[in-house]
């Protein structure tokens, strides 16, 4: 199933989308799905008829996971981590679909990552790997922007993470994935540049869960961004990034400069 968040007129509301590719549609759902389940209302849009918003806004954390993939790691001359490297953005970095990326002033080099995320659904600490899918609400693709500059430059990775716009969320959510050999792909400007699959990974998903757990309380909405493949490179204003994750859809942003 697909949740989306989105727009009509004025206030957020949540939906199932449901249909082929070009004539989707969307059901409203009753309230919050984090916290009153699924509940279909009899009210239907065309999806071209809404506007896409974040399919979560995370309540408390986006919480980023450093060189998960080896290939991704030598490109850009580190080692691959003894110990998961984890990281926090804020969630005042989350955008949605379409929304532009807004280039920092502060920074020459920014670079996409795509990445799949996981939507944390239930509040969790210390989940064993066995039972991590009870605590998974679902899956989206996301954009992981890195200040590749000041992520060299500071003494930790605060500002070149977090910074606004650099967490980019959707299209949707869907809650029916099996996250350990889904293809990842990223694009920029159309150009494929990205290309690997969740099977890469050093520490897949559910190990990941779990050991994110181990050092967070989880609430229901949390994200956590799983690392990206190797093809990184930067962004440049005027330039627009895809992300797409087998099962889940494509996400698409432009980057601008204010
Ligand atoms: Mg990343």
């Amino acid at each position: 199933m697909r949740i989306a968040r989105f727009v009509v007129d004025s206030d957020p509301l949540y939906g199932i989308v449901e249909g082929d590719s070009g004539s989707e549609e969307v059901t409203v759902i009753h309230g919050d799905p984090f916290f009153h389940g699924v509940e279909r209302t009899a009210v239907r849009h065309k999806l071209e008829d809404v506007r896409l918003l974040a399919p979560i806004i995370p309540r408390s954390k986006v919480v980023g996971v450093g060189r998960n993939f080896v290939e991704h790691a030598h490109e850009l001359g580190n080692d691959v981590p003894q110990q998961p490297l984890l990281f926090l953005k804020p969630n005042t970095a989350v955008v949605g679909p379409n929304d532009p990326i807004v280039l920092p002033e502060f920074s020459e080099e920014i670079s996409y990552e795509a990445e799949l995320c996981v939507v944390i659904g239930r509040i969790c600490k210390d989940v064993p790997e066995e039972r991590v899918d009870d605590v998974i609400f679902g899956y989206t693709c996301g954009n992981d922007l890195t200040a590749r500059d000041v992520q060299k430059s500071d003494l930790q990775w605060t500002r070149a993470k977090g910074f606004d716009t650099s967490a980019p969320l959707g299209p949707w959510i869907e809650t029916e994935l099996d996250p350990e050999d889904v293809a990842i792909k990223g694009w920029l400007n159309g150009e494929l540049r990205q290309d690997g699959s969740t099977s890469q990974m050093i520490r897949g998903v559910r190990e990941l869960v779990s050991i994110v757990s181990q050092a967070f309380t989880l609430l229901p909405g949390d994200v956590i961004m799983t690392g990206t493949p190797a093809g990184v490179g930067l962004v440049r204003e005027g330039d627009r990034c895809e992300i797409e994750i087998e099962g889940i859809g494509k996400l698409s942003n432009p980057v601008v400069r204010r």
